[in-house]
């Protein structure tokens, strides 16, 4: 996919620009805010580190990268011209496919002129007095406004893994999250890849069919469910555009704003064939039925987890033909669903061919170090001309831990945050006043450009009533603060997932002092969230403290 970045405007390190608002980031949300934000009149500046718009689906080039949701329901939904103008190519759209169509946004409406490409925001103070933003780009350059959003996506800090001689490997080594343009050629070459979450189950098949010899080192196996990826006919996407109101409504009133809704019966209740049949079913269709659309207690329930995940298991054994791999590619330490369910095109199929080798690494050959010449385990050095290392993102906080935030009196928004995050609806965090977060932690996730759009918009009303009485300055009040935090830990508290380490959770060992979990998204009801916040609209945003 050739680059369609602009090069950076010139801009001496001396000048000091003033914005109304500027954005750090231009994927899904920061384009989207600028476009609101555009629309209310403010001057805008947007800053953002690669070349191009498009965030995830910017800097994620690896093969095999798409969608785990449904395309045609992840588009913006702002603009029934786009929607009309756009064709989805496949139900889940390819990453170039999903590159094309942000391009398209950023041209249809003229968003790159009030982007700055190539432009890291490394610090961003508040100054009381001024009632103003200061942010300081890796360039030195600083810029001033009165609002800051940030617009920096949840997985955007990629993790290397830390293991001894990680940079002394003399063949390429690659993170899918920084992946080339050009696409890398394996053929006759000998890869290895460590790392088997959700990246990895995608990229896997995909390398192994070009690859002479792949080598998957594998330290935790994950679950993963088939995605049964179709490509969209002329006439499915007529019917789908003719529907789109009737299919974002139904979103609308899921959980996770996906099309998928769960079973209303409990898994025990339901006699074992019947529930085997509903299984072999959802197994059969694509996306995340598996996991959204099944009983309503499989994620809650120690016993109905058992049988869902007792059920995915045997689908595992049935498509792996050697048993020891099947058994290694088997989670022993958490239950189906209770991490994000990669969604996979022929992964454990992948483990059938002579050129794949799984190699587990936490109980047969633990890593040693990095060589120059691969990876030396405690059996063996394996030798590569590629290395991948799929592992992984410092999830939601770490893109926030990698500036220098401060806001009221120099609170360090690391500092405030090393514990949990402390914010008002996941949009405003306490102690940094003017400074609005798209998708920030404590938010309601899901379908996540759906999510993406439900809070800037929110925040664009909250603006437009500043603007409208004439107010500069917002902050969080302490008791709604206190209020949210509690309800963000309590709406957790059920899940089975909060008893397992994920990057969902704040774990990543690959970083200094992550390795307690953090409850970093709202885990409840979305349309609960969408009530919530629409009340607060409605009620001219009192929860919130105004000058
Ligand atoms: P991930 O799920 O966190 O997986 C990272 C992998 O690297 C894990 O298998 C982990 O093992 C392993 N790892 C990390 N450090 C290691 C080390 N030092 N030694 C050995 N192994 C190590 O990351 P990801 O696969 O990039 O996926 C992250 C999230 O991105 C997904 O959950 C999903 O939300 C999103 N994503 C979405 C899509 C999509 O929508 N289509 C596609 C890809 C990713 P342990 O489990 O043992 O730590």
């Amino acid at each position: 996919m050739p680059d369609t970045g602009v090069l950076p405007e010139r801009v001496n390190a001396g000048d000091v620009e003033t914005y109304d608002a500027i954005v750090i980031g231009a994927g899904i949300s920061g384009m989207y805010m600028l476009y609101r934000l555009r629309e209310l009149g403010m001057k805008t500046k947007v800053f953002e580190a690669g070349t191009g718009v498009g965030g995830t689906w910017y800097w994620n080039r690896y093969p095999g990268a798409r969608f785990d949701s449904e395309s045609w329901t992840y588009g913006y939904s702002f603009s029934k011209d786009l929607m009309q103008e756009w064709d989805w190519k496949e139900h889940f759209s390819p990453q170039p496919d999903t590159l094309e169509y942000l391009n398209l946004v950023a041209d249809k409406f003229d968003l790159r002129q009030d982007i700055q490409f190539q432009t890291t925001i490394s610090a961003a103070h508040w100054d009381q007095a001024a009632n103003q933003w200061t942010v300081t780009t890796d360039k030195g350059q600083k810029a001033k406004s009165r609002f800051l959003f940030t617009a920096i996506g949840i997985l955007s800090a990629y993790t290397l893994p830390k293991i001894p001689g990680r940079d002394s490997f003399k063949g390429p080594a690659y993170h899918p999250a920084r992946w080339p343009h050009t696409p890398v050629d394996f053929t006759g070459k000998r890869v290895g890849i460590i790392g088997t979450g959700a990246t990895a189950i995608q990229a896997i098949p995909e390398i192994a069919k070009q690859a002479k010899q792949l080598t998957v080192f594998q330290r935790r196996p994950n679950w993963a469910a088939p995605l049964h990826n179709a490509k969209i006919s002329k006439q499915e996407m007529e019917d789908i555009k003719s529907r789109y109101e009737e299919i974002y409504a139904h979103c609308a009133t899921t959980p996770g704003w996906f099309i998928h809704q769960a079973d209303q019966r409990k898994t025990l209740e339901v006699p074992p064939a019947e529930r085997e049949a509903f299984w072999e079913k959802l197994y059969g269709e694509p996306g995340f039925g598996i996991w959204m659309g099944n009983f309503r207690d499989i994620l809650t329930s120690e016993e109905a987890n058992a049988a869902i995940t007792a059920y995915i298991a045997k689908k595992i054994r049935q498509r792996v033909n050697d048993p020891k791999v099947a058994d290694k590619l088997i989670p022993k330490d958490h239950g189906f669903g209770t991490r994000r369910v990669p969604l996979e095109s022929g992964y454990f199929e992948t483990y059938n061919r002579d050129n794949v080798t799984l190699v587990d690494t936490l109980v047969d050959e633990p890593i040693e170090c990095i060589t120059p010449n691969g990876i030396k385990t405690a059996k063996q050095e394996h030798e590569f001309d590629i290395l991948i290392y799929a592992t992984g993102f410092d999830g939601v906080t770490g893109a926030f831990d990698r500036m220098d935030i401060r806001g009221k009196d120099g609170l360090e928004l690391k500092n405030a945050w090393a514990e949990t995050p402390r914010t008002y609806l996941g949009m405003l965090a306490e102690g940094f006043p003017n400074m609005l977060m798209v998708l920030g932690p404590h938010t309601a996730r899901g379908n996540i450009p759906q999510a993406i759009s439900h809070s800037v918009e929110f925040q664009a009303g909250m603006l437009k009533h500043m603007l409208d009485n004439n107010l500069t300055h917002v902050e969080t009040r302490p008791e709604q603060v206190d209020e949210w935090t509690a309800t963000v830990i309590k709406a957790g508290e059920a899940l089975l997932s909060s008893k397992v380490d994920s990057w969902q959770n704040g774990v990543n060992r690959n970083v200094e002092g992550r390795t307690v979990r953090r409850v970093l998204g709202y885990n409840g009801n979305a349309g609960h969230f969408r009530r919530v916040t629409d009340e607060v609209a409605k009620g001219g945003y009192k929860e919130f403290s105004f000058q």
